[in-house]
């Protein structure tokens, strides 16, 4: 799998490489999926949800440019592959689930993986942010949303990013923010893509 994203060209930087690579994303999906858990695909969890295609995980973690000092947001745990990925990058990662069922999910495949860094599962409105730890130098989110949560902007520490796909249910874009030292905001888009909806208060209506 990691062979095929580096010559596809989303995998480059040798840390997520080597963090990709120690992941078992077979322990992330149901049992009866393992056997394509190594196909670039998205693969059904619970509750409707998806754990996200390798190469959305490859994409979103070269653009967001994670280092070891950095205390990480992320909205959306689903299965928790994509957050045990980043912890593995990062200082320490917060990730909301809006679903209690697949908070306890991520929190057991987490612990089962055995090889992520610090990782806290919380349950609740993930586009409220997390403000108990907040600012983070890096927020991203893996549902899609109507427009930018404020809450996340605001809770984004100054040279910080944050990466949240925004446009219809349908189909969005997945856009890159970067807030300057100076407070000022410049976003960006990656490319295009289709994430499930981002439910919350400044998401979509359930
Ligand atoms: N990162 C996950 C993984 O590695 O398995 C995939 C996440 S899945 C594509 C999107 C997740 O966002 C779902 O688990 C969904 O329940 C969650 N979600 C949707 N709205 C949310 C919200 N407002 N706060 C927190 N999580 C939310």
């Amino acid at each position: 799998m990691v062979e095929r994203l580096i010559a596809g060209g989303y995998l480059r930087s040798q840390r997520v490489i080597k963090a990709m690579l120690t992941v078992p994303r077979h322990l992330f999906v149901p049992e009866d999926l393992a056997a394509q858990a190594y196909t670039d695909e998205p693969l059904p969890i619970a509750r409707g949800q998806t754990v996200s295609a390798p190469h959305m995980v490859a994409i979103m973690c070269e653009a967001l440019e994670v280092s070891e000092e950095h205390r990480v947001l992320e909205v959306g745990a689903g299965s928790g592959y994509h957050a045990c990925v980043v912890s593995l990058l990062a200082e320490e990662v917060y990730s909301i689930e809006r679903e209690p069922e697949l908070a306890e999910l991520a929190r057991k495949n987490i612990a089962r993986a055995g090889c992520c860094g610090r990782v806290s599962v919380v349950t609740g409105d993930g586009t409220l942010g997390y403000a108990e730890k907040a600012p983070y130098h890096r927020i991203y989110v893996t549902a899609g949303a109507p427009e930018i949560p404020q809450p996340l902007l605001e809770q984004l520490a100054p040279g910080g990013r944050l990466l949240i796909p925004v446009g219809t249910r349908l189909g969005q874009r997945l856009l890159l923010v970067e807030k300057l030292e100076s407070g000022e905001v410049k976003t960006r888009k990656i490319i295009d893509c289709v994430f499930v909806p981002l439910i919350g208060r400044y998401g979509w209506k359930p």
